[in-house]
Parts: structure tokens; sequence; C-alpha cells
């Protein structure tokens, strides 16, 4: 069932746990995530980055994939469409698609700018019934090319967004897109807690959920993150159960060259690390509840 991610990330933040939102690239991504939060009966958020969106042939595919796969799957878990990192010209292209979830990613601009495109996205994501997030204090690792370590978010500036009445809010706290680099010193837990007590009941998003330590994620999610992003770790585990199948010799086997068998270890592969993240967050159960 596609629905904002508002009320899941409610739930999760009164509840204390997070939601998880995975990134997807293709059907075989898309039908491992909606299957696993099914079988766990968990809400899930499926991630888009503009990069993907055009991969896959543009937001209205990607749209029309997710909603006839959620029918033809008999998917009953809240499912969310987010718009992960999107650019202003981004988000109106996704409202328009019909996702049921954004993500303005202002960062980059300055705090009046980004409060300015904010509050106009608020607004028009709101009149369409869509849920809205918002960053502040750029995300470390590499983004478009861009390479920085993680910055930290100022409280005062989340404040600031967080009273635009966004639905999520992905604050800076060092943390790093991609694989995290040797003598990472880790998550800044007390930036962490001066934002929680800032934003109030504001749900906190997680990014770059890869190789963050679990005791980690864990406390951070004590700490008010209601929402973790997962994507290079499902893209690493897919490649690398790939390349076991091809090595192994296994396409030349019968008809072991169908993409049907080929992407199969990938697909389970991403089946099993969804599974782990769920358990890890703590959602699973809490689809009906
Ligand atoms: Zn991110």
């Amino acid at each position: 069932m596609l629905v904002t991610a508002t009320e899941m990330l409610k739930k999760a933040k009164a509840g204390h746990y997070a939601v998880g939102h995975f990134n997807i690239n293709n059907l075989e991504w898309t039908k491992s995530i909606l299957l696993t939060a099914q079988e766990l009966e968990s809400p899930v958020i499926l991630g888009v980055s503009e990069g993907a969106g055009k991969y896959m042939g543009g937001f209205e595919v990607v749209s029309a994939m997710v909603r006839a796969l959620d029918k033809s799957l008999g998917i009953t878990v809240p499912v969310a469409l987010h718009l992960d990192h999107g650019s202003y010209d981004g988000c109106y292209k996704c409202i328009k698609a019909g996702f049921t979830s954004i993500m303005f990613d202002g960062s980059h601009f300055d705090i009046d700018e980004n409060v300015a495109k904010t509050t106009e996205l608020v607004h028009a994501a709101h009149q369409l019934g869509l849920s809205i997030e918002a960053e502040v204090g750029g995300i470390g690792g590499e983004e478009d090319g861009v390479v920085s370590m993680g910055e930290c978010a100022d409280p005062e500036e989340c404040a600031k967004i967080t009273a635009l009445g966004v639905d999520m809010l992905a604050a800076g706290i060092g943390n790093i897109h991609g694989v995290y680099p040797e003598g990472w010193p880790g998550l800044r837990f007390d930036v962490l807690d001066d934002i929680q007590k800032k934003t109030g009941a504001m749900p906190l998003v997680l990014h770059g959920g890869t190789g963050i330590p679990d005791e980690m994620v864990k406390k951070a999610i004590t700490l008010g993150v209601s929402k973790v992003n997962v994507n290079t770790e499902c893209q690493l585990v897919f490649a690398e159960a790939t390349r076991k199948y091809v090595e192994a010799g296994k396409d030349l086997e019968g008809k072991g060259f169908d993409p049907r068998k080929l992407l199969a270890p990938g697909t389970e592969a991403i089946k099993a690390k969804v599974k782990e993240k769920i358990l890890l967050f703590g959602s699973d159960g809490k689809a009906f509840n």
C-alpha cells in the first residue's frame, strides 16, 4: 500500500525504532525490498535518487513500476516511494510522477536560500499530500562526484528548518555516504543529542547507513533517528553474489545465462541484507499497529 512517510515515521519516533529507507535501482531491487518488508510485516521506504530514476527510464516509469508491483505482489505493509536527495526541479518532477514522498537537499545552499526553497516545496508537497524531508549540514562521502568528510549540522539551523513544517529532517552528524574510510571517528552523538533537543518530535534521518557499526545505529535510534538510509550495502552484496555466480562458471552451465538465473543470487543477497537491517532497526512487526 503506497502511503506518505509521515505517519510511519511519527509512529517509529514514538515507538523508538526506525524505518529502513532502501534505495532501488531496478526490478530485482524493488521486488526484493517489497517482499522482505511484507514477510517481516514492516513499513518500508523505497528511495530513488535522481540518477537511479533516470537509469530506470524516468520517475514516471519508477512510479508505475512500484505501484504495479505493490499490487501484483499483494503488498499490504505501508510503502513510501521517496525521492532521495532531490534537486528543486527533481522534487517537482516526482510530485507530478506520483511519488508519495520527496526529499529536498538544500544543504549546499546558504541557510536563507535553503529556508526559502524548502518553504515553497513544503507547501507544494503538502498540497498534494506528500511528505517531505529536508537536509541540514552536508553528509560526507561521494555524492555527485564530490568527496567530503561528514559535516555536522548546526542545531539552530535544524530548528529553523523544522519550523517550516517538514516531515523528517536529515541532519549531518559525521555520517558519510558509501563505505566509511579507515580512521572514521564515528557518529557525533553529542551533536545528535543537541539536534534532538532543538527539534522535538521531528523524525530525524540518518543517511549513509552502510558500515556504521550496529551499536552506533541502535544508539542513534534511541536519540531520535527514525529513518535510516541504506544504499551502498545492498549494492555491495548484490555485486558480490553475482560475481561468485559468474566466477563459479554457473552462467556457462545449461541456461545459467538466463537473467532470471544470473540475477537470482544477487536478488537473494539483497533480501538477506534488507532483512538484517529491518531487524536491526526494529521495524519488524510494526506495519499494522
Ligand atoms: Zn543520503
